[in-house]
């Protein structure tokens, strides 16, 4: 069947659900993972590792194969998922350390409006499930950004290491080393309140899936919003007993087969409740691979380099969108971003993003529809408060990279690399010198974007710092 007349045909069954529908607005469920890569889904190219509940998501969804996180790190990656906007707006980037840490004492700034506050202007049931990482004191946490409630890790599964601990990446060209939870002092919390300290890794992700298909069936009549940011696969790798061992891929199979088995958790609770036509599921990652913790880390399949760069391999991530009756299935090799999920959102719910200031977001309901293109035809990589890169159609350019598995080493370019990402889509011959009116475009694109970003730099900048201030 071609894409025109499935979609009508999605359309007719749409109409068909709409009838019996509960509400008139789509549920959202984000399922938003840590540090996955591009090549670590079956469905994506990865012959190792099984996901079956994902190839049946894609194989009935939409699989996005030019997807982009906001920022190839954590914290300003979720800013701008949230946001709509590239974190440089908000603060949530910098140089000096990259994400927040335990003793930081900034978040999220209060201003900023997230897809959970928008939601809110139709009533829409909202939780935070899983790594928040936007600031972890209580004036920072998901509830005082339109989430009704909050479970799970503040900050990176890593940090608050105990010392004296053993060096974790000494132990990952091991594919089966398994850590100890208690070597890394991570908070769970329930709301604003610690609930186990540190929190039992092995059993997290296992955990988060049993508390998101609760609220599903708890919100079962009315409009909601899921956000459930699994911690893995992000360094220390754990699962739970029943996946342990099992991956012929080592213990990063097995962390990538419970992330799937919660994928079906979360799928099945939909059919079950028949909230399966009456719900947008997107599935996605907030960055690269790891790729210096060796076997510990993902793949980036065919992409050039992973987390904390720029190149493909840091921000492009498997993507599969999911929505039977309303989504067309099939393979989008358009563009599109987490960024565009605000504009999105607001779009297919009815309700309006912010107007009051600059966003980046592109509606893409066109493109997931099945009625039209995606709207996004450029896309700019900021690196730590930098725009390191900018993308215009299939033309990629490099102002400044760095090095693909160290990313905190700097790589100061003499003249900016040029790639073709169809022809060339692990960025590995730079063909700038043979089309110096495609840098010479790049480049005043880019100048412009630093303009009409800068302007925003006075009043953030002061903001911008005390956020990743030290506590003491
Ligand atoms: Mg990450």
């Amino acid at each position: 069947m071609n894409r025109k007349l499935l979609s009508l045909f999605v359309l007719l069954s749409g109409v068909v659900s709409a009838v019996t529908a509960k509400h008139h607005e789509p549920n959202f469920v984000v399922i938003f993972c840590d540090d996955l890569g591009y090549g670590d889904l079956r469905s994506f190219g990865n012959p190792t590792i099984k996901t079956p509940h994902l190839d049946r998501m894609a194989e009935e969804g939409q699989k996005w194969t030019q997807f982009y996180s906001a920022d190839p790190i954590c914290t300003p990656s979720r800013a701008g998922l949230l946001t709509g906007r590239y974190p440089i707006r908000n603060g949530m980037t910098s140089a000096a350390r990259g994400v927040l840490f335990p003793d930081s004492s900034g978040g999220l700034p209060q201003e900023e409006v997230t897809i959970a506050e928008v939601l809110k202007q139709k009533d829409y049931a909202t939780a935070a499930v899983g790594k928040w990482h936007l600031g972890h004191l209580p004036q920072h946490l998901p509830m005082t950004q339109g989430f009704d409630f909050y479970y799970g890790i503040p900050y990176s599964n890593d940090m608050a290491k105990i010392k004296g601990a053993p060096n974790y990446r000494a132990g990952t060209g091991d594919p089966d080393y398994y850590p100890d939870f208690n070597d890394f002092d991570v908070p769970l919390m329930d709301n604003e309140t610690e609930i186990e300290k540190p929190a039992d890794q092995n059993t997290i992700s296992k955990r988060y899936t049993e508390r998101a298909v609760k609220f599903i069936e708890e919100n079962q009549e009315n409009p909601f919003f899921l956000y459930l940011a699994h911690s893995m696969p992000h360094i220390p790798l754990f699962a739970s007993e029943q996946f342990r061992g099992k991956s012929i891929r080592g213990l990063y199979g097995d962390v990538i087969e419970e992330i799937d088995w919660s994928v079906g958790q979360v799928l099945d609770t939909l059919r079950r409740l028949k909230l399966d036509t009456e719900t947008i599921v997107l599935f996605t990652s907030d960055n690269g691979p790891w790729l210096v913790f060796n076997t510990h880390g993902g793949s980036a399949g065919p992409l050039r380099a992973g987390k904390g760069t720029n190149f493909e391999g840091g921000q492009r991530v498997p993507t599969i969108f999911w929505g039977p009756g309303r989504l067309p299935p099939g393979v989008v090799d358009q563009m599109g971003s987490t960024i565009d999920l605000m504009a999105t959102f607001a779009s297919l719910s009815e309700t309006k993003a912010p107007t009051d200031r600059k966003m980046d977001s592109y509606d893409l309901s066109p493109a997931l529809l099945g009625t039209g293109d995606s709207p996004r035809n450029e896309f700019f990589y900021w690196n730590t408060g930098e725009l390191n890169a900018v993308r215009a159609g299939p033309w990629k350019l490099h102002f400044e990279q760095r090095e693909a598995r160290n990313y905190s080493r700097r790589i100061k370019l003499e003249k900016p690399e040029l790639y073709h990402l169809e022809k060339d889509i692990s960025e590995a011959h730079d063909v700038a010198d043979t089309h110096p009116d495609i840098v010479e475009y790049l480049t005043q694109k880019a100048e412009m974007h630093r303009r009409h970003t800068a302007d925003s730099l006075p009043e953030q900048l002061g903001a911008r710092i005390p956020n990743f201030q030290y506590r003491r």
